[in-house]
């Protein structure tokens, strides 16, 4: 028999979990309460590297295809427009560093990412620079079409889900029992009573669009800020990392510091046109949540996708997707219990 899942959660999380669903013509319903606080502020890249340590990110080889075709195969579905192509640069910040992206570039598994050296990589700061293959998601645009193609097609409910509308044992929400209920709620997850041992932490982070006169630029830049161009003159920069801060507007001093670290890639004006701020829900060791509850057998928490949600998200959405309708089981390197036992 068909199984009912509900998930609750409108974020990146969420929604790739609903179209996954959908793909598999699987009975589902969302439940969001409107107050999107990360998804939606992300600039969206996506890339395979931790350039802190020129090295993979961790999974990045099939996380990355993944998370190019799904992207893709959804605006084809939502006949909408998100994803963008991306060459990234990374500017080096020491000639140690330039040294280690030489060597990868013999390392067969980063073949498939790093572009070709060009003479210009050298024309980018005091130790040049390097650059990988990447795309960035519209975050508005892919989060604001998923959720009115769930409207639309009456699979989405706004509210604000609590202990007091919803029962973990029963799993009834507005008179309807599921077979299986999703936690996907980002940062907000230490507000509900279940799983409350997993250690999702709030980590707040600050973004400014600006205007910079650089027509010519199509790369995003990284060094201790990143530039991103969203259309001609326009670009995201950013980001602050604020650990424990659950605070949600944007502040003064984010923006100072936005600004000082941009110095990092250029030394031109720029024009502050907007200036956001969303909470990244975050783990200790940088990995994601993915687990069913001990007790409540039917309950699942989809979390912790700290900064690299839109990357990690189709994935786990998709290995999430297969414990619930084929009873497969779940990574263990993804359960809360590597915290306490
Ligand atoms: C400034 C900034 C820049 C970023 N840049 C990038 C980037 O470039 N690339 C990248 O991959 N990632 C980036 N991220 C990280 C990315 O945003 C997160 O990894 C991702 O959005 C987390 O998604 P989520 O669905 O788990 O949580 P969320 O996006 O927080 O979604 C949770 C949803 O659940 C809803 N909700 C919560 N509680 C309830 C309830 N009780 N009832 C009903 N609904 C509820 C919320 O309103 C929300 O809509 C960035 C984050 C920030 C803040």
């Amino acid at each position: 028999m068909q199984k009912r899942t509900l998930i609750i959660g409108g974020g990146v999380a969420g929604l790739c979990l609903a179209h996954h669903f959908t793909r598999r013509n699987e009975a589902f319903c969302l439940v969001d309460d409107g107050k999107n606080a990360s998804s939606v502020v992300a600039a969206g890249i996506v890339h395979p590297m931790s350039f802190r340590r020129t090295l993979l990110s961790w999974n990045a080889t099939p996380f990355y295809k993944e998370a190019q075709a799904f992207y893709k195969e959804i605006e084809i579905t939502l006949k909408k427009k998100f994803y963008h192509p991306l060459k990234v640069r990374r500017i080096f910040s020491s000639k140690e560093e330039s040294l280690t992206w030489q060597q990868r570039r013999n390392d067969k598994s980063f073949e498939p990412f790093l572009h070709e050296f060009s003479p210009e990589d050298e024309s980018f700061g005091p130790y040049g620079s390097g650059c990988v293959k990447g795309f960035w998601i519209d975050s508005k645009v892919f989060i604001t079409e998923s959720l009115n193609d769930l409207h639309a097609r009456k699979l989405l409910f706004s509210d604000t889900v609590t202990g007091d509308n919803f029962n973990p044992k029963s799993l009834e929400y507005k008179g309807t029992k599921y077979d299986a209920v999703v936690l996907a709620l980002g940062y907000k997850h230490k507000e509900f009573p279940w799983f409350s041992k997993a250690p999702v932490n709030a980590t707040k982070g600050q973004l400014l669009t600006v205007k910079w006169d650089n027509p010519e630029l199509h790369t995003s830049l990284h060094r201790k800020a990143f530039a991103l161009p969203i259309s001609e003159n326009t670009f995201k920069i950013g980001s602050t990392y604020e650990w424990n801060n659950t605070t949600l507007g944007p502040t003064e001093k984010g923006r100072e510091l936005i600004l000082k670290n941009v110095t990092s890639i250029t030394s031109d004006s720029l024009e502050v046109l907007s200036h956001t701020a969303g909470i990244r829900p975050t783990t200790n060791d940088r990995r994601p949540l993915v687990a069913q509850h001990l007790r409540h057998r039917q309950l699942f928490i989809f979390n912790g996708l700290g900064t690299r949600g839109y990357m990690l998200a189709p994935s786990l959405a998709q290995h999430l997707s297969e414990a619930i309708i084929e009873n497969k089981p779940l990574s263990e390197e993804l359960n809360p219990s590597r915290f306490y036992s």
